[in-house]
C-alpha cells in the first residue's frame, strides 16, 4: 500500500536498519526503542492488523514466531525476551500494519501498562 509506512520500509522506501529480511517478513530496529533491543517484526504482505488475519496466513504466522526466537539468540536475548502485538488503538496500535514487537535486554513488569 502507497500510504502505508511499513509497506514503505519492506519497498526499501524509507530507511530503516533492517536485521533480517526475506520473502515472507522484515525486520528492523524500532525507530523510539523501548528496551535495549526493540525489533519490529513486519509481514512483507499488506495485513492491517492481527484482526485481518485468515487461515491462510497460518504459514506466514508460524514464520513471524519462528524469525522472533532467532532474532532473540542472535541479539542474546536468552535471560528473556517479550513478543508482543497491539491490536486496535485501546492497545496502541499506531501503525496500520500488522507488526510484532521483540522487546528484550532489560527486566520487563507483569501487566504492562
Ligand atoms: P505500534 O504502536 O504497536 O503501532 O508500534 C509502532 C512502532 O513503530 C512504534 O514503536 C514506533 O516507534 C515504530 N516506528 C514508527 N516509525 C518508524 C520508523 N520509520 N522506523 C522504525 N520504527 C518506527
Ligand atoms: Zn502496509
Amino acid at each position: 500500500m502507497a500510504d502505508c509506512l511499513f509497506c514503505r520500509i519492506v519497498n526499501k522506501e524509507v530507511n530503516s536498519r533492517i536485521v533480517l529480511e526475506n520473502d515472507d517478513l522484515v525486520a528492523f530496529h524500532d525507530l523510539n526503542p523501548q528496551a535495549p533491543v526493540h525489533i519490529l517484526i513486519v509481514p512483507t504482505k499488506h495485513i492491517r492488523g492481527l484482526s485481518e488475519c485468515a487461515n491462510e496466513d497460518i504459514q506466514l504466522l508460524g514464520k513471524i514466531q519462528l524469525a522472533a526466537k532467532e532474532l532473540a539468540l542472535k541479539f542474546q536475548l536468552a535471560k528473556g525476551f517479550r513478543f508482543v502485538v497491539n491490536n486496535g488503538r485501546d492497545a496502541g496500535q499506531a501503525v496500520d500494519h500488522l507488526h510484532y514487537h521483540l522487546l528484550g535486554g532489560r527486566r520487563m513488569n507483569w501487566p504492562p501498562g
